[in-house]
């Protein structure tokens, strides 16, 4: 009888317990209504992290991609236009998705808008296509960094939260610190494609070279056009002792 009592007892503290879990749960979504990565809209409760139109529409890129640089083309050719003229400096880098529609749409939010919740939902997604596509074996992950002065004025690096909310999920481990950008470049949207090498001539520093020293480094970005900026990365992270180089965008633009 009495251990009746007590079983009852516990089943309501229970039930009272969930119900109130609920309403909290509910009011944080009233609060913070979930929003698809991709087009923003508001998500139902049945969808996850984007909503189902997104989902059926956008398409990782996995068939046929850039051996080298990861762009999605249409030709079945191992190199795409950009890496057969031209020569880099890392290994290997995948991209997810293709830069245009409401990628290139989120990603202007996640930049300019401060809409720094898209850079984590990024980040985890990012893991999953890591994984789905079992990728190369890193040691370390490295954001690319933002100048000094884009970073105060901006507050906060789009690949540093992609980085960190990646690494949480892969359990691996990151530097935000290691690489920094020593001169205020010009955006590379607004250059050409020589001038884009020319602008990344000495931009990055390692500030401590036994950390990178025969580690195979992933480097994280939100985009990737035509890799002149993770050259300029790559290439003071070999001279300092790094054994490989690798990367993983959001997007890519595509490929010819
Ligand atoms: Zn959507
Ligand atoms: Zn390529």
């Amino acid at each position: 009888m009495k251990l009746n009592m007590n079983r009852n007892n516990t089943r309501g503290i229970l039930l009272i317990f969930n119900r109130i879990k609920k309403i909290g749960h509910n009011f944080i979504n009233w609060l913070y209504p979930k929003k698809c990565v991709f087009c923003q809209k508001e998500l139902k409760d049945n969808e996850a992290d984007c909503c189902e139109i997104c989902y059926n529409k956008i398409e990782k890129i996995s068939d046929t991609y850039c051996t080298k640089c990861g762009k999605k083309h249409e030709v079945d050719e191992e190199l795409c236009f950009d890496c057969k003229r031209m020569e880099h400096v890392f290994t290997n880098g995948r991209g997810m998705y293709v830069y245009e529609g409401v990628i290139k749409k989120s990603l202007f939010g996640l930049k300019f808008f401060k809409h720094t919740w898209i850079g984590h939902k990024y980040g985890k997604l990012l893991a999953k296509f890591y994984m789905e596509n079992q990728l190369w074996e890193v040691d370390l992950v490295i954001p690319v960094p933002l100048h000094k002065g884009r970073y105060i004025e901006r507050g906060y690096n789009q690949a540093e939260i992609i980085t960190k909310a990646f690494c949480k999920e892969k359990l691996l481990p990151y530097n935000t610190k290691i690489l920094r950008r020593i001169k205020a470049t010009t955006p590379q949207k607004d250059l050409t494609d020589i001038n884009r090498q020319k602008n990344m001539i000495k931009a990055f520093k390692v500030t401590d070279k036994s950390v990178i020293n025969n580690k195979k480094i992933l480097l994280i970005d939100d985009i990737y056009t035509t890799g002149a900026t993770i050259d300029g990365c790559a290439k003071v992270l070999l001279e300092c002792g790094a054994d490989k180089i690798y990367f993983l965008t959001i997007a890519i633009g595509k490929g010819l």
